[in-house]
């Protein structure tokens, strides 16, 4: 078996296989209106997360962020903040085949304080790849 360094060069094959799996999706933190819902920065009212275009790209299989529950903003928090497991695209590529994440049980959080954290092992969605 090759062992292939991580961050290699990709082949063409690849990256146009990665091409075809993107799929756009509404922005979840801004809910596709691509302002600032809490107008934080208020000279720069663009949405921080799809820098106001109300969409973003991912690789597919695009599935619910399992941390934010798809609403993109940081449920543990003071609710203003972007979801760190998913950046506040409130989906993120799917892992297939996939199973149960055994370091927090397939809840995806990881319990520090002052306030839960995405599971690291995880990266929030309770399940790593098979
Ligand atoms: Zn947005
Ligand atoms: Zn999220
Ligand atoms: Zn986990």
């Amino acid at each position: 078996m090759t062992r292939k360094p991580r961050w290699t060069t990709v082949s063409p094959e690849e990256i146009k296989k990665w091409e075809k799996n993107r799929v756009e999706i509404e922005c979840a933190f801004c809910r596709g209106k691509g302002k600032d819902p809490f107008q934080l920065l208020s000279k720069l009212s663009d949405c921080q997360v799809c820098l106001g275009k109300g969409k973003l790209k991912i690789s597919g299989p695009a599935v619910k962020c399992n941390f934010c529950a798809g609403k993109g903003i940081d449920p543990y928090t003071t609710s203003r903040l972007t979801c760190p497991a998913c950046g506040g695209a409130g989906m993120v590529t799917g892992i297939e085949p996939s199973k149960k994440c055994a370091n927090c049980d397939g809840t995806g959080v990881y319990p520090r304080r002052p306030h839960p954290v995405p599971c690291p092992k995880c990266k929030g969605q309770g399940v790593v790849p098979k």
